[in-house]
């Protein structure tokens, strides 16, 4: 949280921030209630004060390396719905990142 708060106060350039739109996948260890607790707990005295969080929760993706194909799948099943192939590499769904910014 407190790198997403620099990235976003950089981003912003000095201006006070609205919003803050963050993508957050499931596989990423994040829970959404302590992310928004961990901002509510340090925006206080940054530019992102009295911002409001969206937090996107995105959905796991993998790349087959047999055959090519990024899918979706729940997670726990991890077979490639192209091929079969159980070798998928995660290729979204560990992330916690900054998409966007509202500046007032
Ligand atoms: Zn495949």
């Amino acid at each position: 949280m407190e790198t997403l708060l620099r990235d976003a106060a950089a981003a912003a350039g000095g201006e006070k921030i609205r919003a803050l739109k963050v993508r957050v996948g499931p596989l990423s260890g994040v829970v959404v209630d302590a992310l928004r607790f961990a901002f509510e707990s340090m925006a206080p005295g940054t530019a992102a004060e009295g911002a409001r969080l969206d937090v996107v929760e995105t959905r796991p993706e993998f790349r087959c390396p047999d055959c090519g194909r990024l899918y979706e799948t729940p997670v726990g099943a991890y077979r490639c719905p192209g091929c079969g192939s159980a070798r998928g590499e995660l290729a979204a769904g560990n992330e916690m990142e900054l998409e966007s910014i509202e500046v007032q």
